[in-house]
């Protein structure tokens, strides 16, 4: 395990205790129980690397629970996308299961509790029952339905299984108690009715249960030991208590952590719709996203996003993380993953007037200077003819410009090292070419020239050079904290992506690797995008080689 050396979470605490105590047999039985109206973000991989982790870290097991009793929202589209993230993280369930599955013996859970007293139908509208629930301070009053009879519950109930009354007019409540300082236990909402299509049941039920009744229940007929939610739940565990308690079913325990907020993005499923639906992105993956197709598409590794999870540890206290601590840790990992490639992004011409015209010379780079072996190397034509940077010229340089001006001397990285000898103009003022000379005894590996230069830059030979689109990507939104505002898309940023439509690349690009990180050696780590074709390659960047938010956001 990769944490040994950490001190433990309060929930391995928890779960350490357990298995010590014996409590279930030493069992450890975690779900994830995503509820598929959407996409899963990078809130989801903290709660997915959290359960996935502790069974995997204590000899346990996790299973895949859908959460689907909400019939209006949720979609087969979502399950299969949410699925293939879980394994993309690199985990696999023990077992799928749909909370769906259950609506029989969840519908049966609710017959024992009217049997028992201790849930009643109620006619009364939303509102009625939303004022008679009172205040945290003051109490609630009985609706005149709360004395019906165990018989006339059943029937209703099974009347409202039935279709035979609409929606709104009847619901299932817990006789609970209406006093109670806490809220969720002035007699909840159990089932409410609607008659809509269900991604799986179809129109065999036309009454859904609530959350509170559908969640514990599902822990506990799949017996999962450590039920593990944010902590917005705190105040539905007593609930969570006594329905478990009152149906005699297993005991299940709810264990609460501090969700992941992160900053310079919105998280929640609704928002993130809109921006799809509104078309503020390009979909539920856009590399802007923080879904995990998202961040897949952008070039992030399961390991970065891991291991992001892991960094920020499990709280007990809300907290906002700073985008820049996901940058660091796909920076980590692409350092030490990536191929190295040249790629000009901004092209300006450069002629080396001693180089033989039309020559061609195969030259060498190391795929992967981190990589003990250099993970084998790939050729890399020069020729007389380049393209570099427009930035990699000066026509006044100042005295600290390493790179090329007139009479500088630089590196071309891998070949050789070159001096300007001259440039040219056109007649905007635009510089058009960089003539310089090369250094014949100056080759990378076999330099004997005796010259030290300060600068390499990078190059791509003309003749040789791939054009392809590059997509640069920045902050979605300007703001911290884009949820706190009025209106969250009115703080999109406008400048989150820029296209680069024609930038020259070596030709080994053309055969990148789907998935795989390329650093473009000074410009930052990029990754094929996946809607890339062979005649149009378009690269995206993942993140630049340094963090250039730092100063502005102070983060040292
Ligand atoms: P949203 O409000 O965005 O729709 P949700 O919590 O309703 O999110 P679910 O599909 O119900 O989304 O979540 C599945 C699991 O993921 C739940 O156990 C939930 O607690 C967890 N989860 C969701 N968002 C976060 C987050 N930001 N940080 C940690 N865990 C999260
Ligand atoms: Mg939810």
């Amino acid at each position: 395990m990769e944490n040994e050396e950490k001190s433990l979470n309060f929930i391995e605490e928890i779960v350490e205790k357990d298995i010590q105590n014996s409590t279930h047999g030493g069992r450890v039985l975690t779900r994830f129980p995503p509820e598929p109206n959407g996409y899963l973000h990078i809130g989801h991989a903290k709660s997915i690397v959290l359960n996935f982790g502790l069974a995997q870290k204590y000899g346990g097991k996790t299973n895949l629970r859908f959460d689907d009793t909400n019939p209006l929202t949720e979609e087969t589209e979502y399950v299969e996308s949410i699925k293939n993230d879980i394994r993309w993280l690199g985990f696999e369930w023990e077992e799928e299961r749909y909370t769906s599955d259950y609506f029989e013996t969840l519908y049966n859970f609710a017959i024992t509790l009217i049997k028992k007293g201790l849930a009643y139908v109620d006619d009364s509208t939303s509102d009625a029952i939303a004022a008679a629930k009172g205040t945290p301070t003051e109490p609630g009053k009985p609706t005149p339905y709360r004395s019906r009879s165990v018989d006339e519950n059943l029937r209703l109930f099974e009347e409202m299984r039935d279709g035979k009354h609409a929606e709104g007019s009847k619901v299932l409540r817990a006789k609970i108690d209406l006093s109670s300082p806490n809220m969720h236990m002035r007699d909840p909402l159990l089932y409410r009715i609607k008659h809509a299509h269900h991604h799986r049941t179809g129109n065999k039920w036309c009454i859904y249960p609530m959350y509170d009744f559908a969640h514990g229940q599902s822990d506990s007929i799949e017996e999962i030991t450590h039920s593990i939610c944010t902590l917005e739940f705190v105040p539905h565990r007593p609930l969570y208590d006594w329905l478990i308690e009152k149906l005699e079913i297993f005991p299940s325990k709810q264990y609460e952590f501090a969700r992941l907020n992160l900053n310079y993005t919105v998280m929640s499923k609704r928002k993130l719709l809109q921006l799809v639906n509104e078309k503020y992105v390009e979909g539920w993956d856009d590399p802007r996203m923080p879904t995990i197709s998202g961040l897949r598409r952008r070039g992030y590794t399961p390991a970065s996003i891991r291991n992001f999870c892991e960094r920020i540890g499990v709280a007990k206290r809300e907290n906002i993380i700073d985008v820049g601590l996901l940058e660091f840790c796909i920076r980590e990992d692409l350092n030490k993953t990536a191929w190295r490639r040249m790629a000009v992004l901004d092209p300006v011409k450069l002629v080396i007037t001693n180089y033989p015209e039309g020559e061609v010379e195969m030259l060498v780079g190391e795929n992967n200077p981190e990589a003990a072996d250099g993970e084998g190397s790939r050729p890399l034509p020069f020729s007389n003819t380049l393209w570099i940077e427009r930035d990699d010229f000066m026509e006044n340089p100042p005295k600290k410009f390493f790179r090329l001006g007139p009479g500088l001397m630089v590196r071309l990285k891998h070949a050789y090292i070159v001096r300007c000898d001259d440039f040219v103009k056109d007649t905007d003022g635009n510089i058009t070419e960089i003539r310089c000379s090369y250094i014949p005894e100056s080759k990378s590996g076999e330099d004997t020239s005796g010259i030290k230069v300060k600068g390499t830059i990078h190059w791509v030979s003309a003749l040789h050079a791939k054009t392809v689109e590059v997509r640069l990507y920045d902050r979605l939104f300007n703001v911290e904290n884009p949820a706190a505002e009025e209106d969250f898309r009115a703080t999109i940023n406008p400048d989150s992506l820029q296209i680069i439509e024609k930038a020259y690349v070596e030709p080994d690009l053309l055969q990148a690797i789907p998935g795989k990180g390329y650093q473009f050696i000074r410009k930052g780590y990029f990754t094929l995008d996946t809607k890339s074709t062979p005649d149009k390659l378009v690269f995206n960047r993942t993140v630049t080689l340094r963090d250039t938010w730092a100063k502005e956001v102070n983060r040292g």
